[in-house]
């Protein structure tokens, strides 16, 4: 039996009751024969509550104090953890992100991991521990100082681990049973995947799912690690996520055409209107949006009408980054030269990703046609070799993810989608 790592969200640890919970998983693990690492993510909302809690005290914090203020989270229950642990009368030893070797970059709020020495882990597991590592967080190479990995990062934390420890799986526990053909909570009949390839899982996290993180995807796919995505509320088994399919009573579970549907309400679409149709205007409209280091997702530039040679450009972004997009451009008004600049945030994203797109020229027509069915009106269009996405009005989206899925045979038998857990926050 080789090692596991296994990682927890907030919703799985929620409170007492649910640590508890836990540590008995944890617990049949060990016993099962497994050296068992977990990575552990703050209680319920605490991340949430502490950042709400900066911004009473100043309105714009300093990254190092915030990811100190942040990374207090899962030292909470990283340590309770081993305590509910020890109390079931097994050993444990907690570790924070530094003890644990998570070296990052010196990018306060969102640090890269560049290298993990675990020895301490190794260490711990030798004297025949359960090792509990706080997610999220590592050390700077540089400065020494506490860093975080931005929203999410305690998944990244555990495919890292995994890769560094040589893990043969690294088990993502949350509150939901795996990844699904569509965000559960908006499609009822949504259905569980049994295998997802690498790939597919990276469109979907790219896409606005939400289950795992596009950089713990990448990470894992970088050093070939499996994901197994499942339940701490239940004992069914999961998502598999890896290079190869996994086996289902013999037979590789086969490659679906389409692996599923993934909406996003986080971005907003400005339009650039009135831009002199000729070169060079692209470029300087998006030196201006990179120099501000706003990364940009989808791009449209409308014909120029031919009495007045001007055109629109339009193109989509974070909406947390909005402001600072409009700020950056209005200050090179004159340099760009454009009439004026209209900002949309109720707009909304719908993807359909599989690699049977590649193969299956129908792909796009009946994508359109199931939109057009739910009378939902497309703005922005863009593709990508296994993926279509479109930008609709927000209020449009959950109908329109219903419908794709739909129209895609997607839909299961049953009301297999249980959320377990958590407030959404
Ligand atoms: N606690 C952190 C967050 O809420 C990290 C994580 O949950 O993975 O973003
Ligand atoms: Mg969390």
């Amino acid at each position: 039996m080789g090692l596991v790592v296994q990682k927890y969200g907030g919703s799985s640890v929620a409170d007492a009751e649910g640590i508890k919970r836990v540590a008995k998983r944890i617990v049949e693990a060990k016993k099962n024969g497994h050296q068992v690492v977990v990575v552990v993510s703050a209680m319920g909302d605490t991340t949430d509550e502490l950042i709400d809690l900066a911004e009473q005290v100043s309105p714009m914090p300093s990254g190092r104090e915030f990811d100190m203020l942040l990374t207090a989270g899962e030292r909470i229950s990283m340590a309770l953890l081993a305590m509910a642990i020890k109390n079931l009368g097994h050993s444990a030893q907690s570790f924070t992100g530094s003890q644990a070797g998570v070296i990052t970059d010196s990018v306060h709020n969102k640090a890269r991991i560049i290298d993990v020495t675990p020895g301490r882990i190794r260490t711990a597991l030798d004297e025949g521990n359960i090792a509990i590592v706080a997610g999220f967080q590592g050390v700077s190479q540089d400065k020494k100082d506490i860093t975080t990995l931005g929203r999410g990062g305690s998944d990244t934390t555990a495919v890292a681990l995994a890769a560094a420890l040589d893990a043969e799986v690294c088990e993502i526990y949350t509150d939901v049973d795996g990844v699904f053909t569509a965000d559960p909570r908006v499609v009822k009949k949504a259905r569980k995947i049994d295998w997802i390839a690498f790939e597919d899982m990276l469109e979907l996290a790219a896409s606005g799912s939400k289950v795992l993180l596009h950089r713990c995807v990448e990470y894992a796919r970088r050093y070939n690690i499996p994901i197994h995505v499942r339940s701490s509320f239940s004992g069914h088994e999961g998502t598999w996520v890896s290079s190869a399919p996994i086996e289902q009573g013999d037979k590789p579970v086969e490659q679906a055409i389409i692996s599923g549907v993934a909406h996003d309400t986080s971005e907003a679409k400005v339009t650039v209107v009135g831009v002199p149709d000729k070169p060079g205007e692209a470029a300087a409209i998006f030196r201006t949006i990179s120099d501000a280091e706003i990364n940009i997702d989808m791009i449209v530039q409308n014909v120029s009408a031919a009495s007045t040679g001007l055109t629109d450009i339009s193109f989509t972004l974070p909406k947390a980054e909005g402001r600072k997009a409009i700020d950056a451009l209005e200050k090179n008004r004159a340099g760009i030269g454009f009439d004026s600049l209209r900002y949309d945030d109720q707009i909304g994203k719908i993807s359909l990703v599989g690699a049977g797109m590649k193969t299956n020229p129908g792909v796009t027509a009946d994508f359109f046609k199931a939109l057009a069915d739910a009378g939902v009106n497309i703005e922005l269009i863009s593709t990508s070799e296994i993926r279509i996405s479109v930008v609709t009005r927000a209020d449009d989206v959950n109908e329109a993810v219903r419908a794709v899925h739909s129209a895609f045979g997607l839909d299961s038998d049953s009301d297999e989608a249980v959320v377990y857990g958590g407030t959404g926050r």
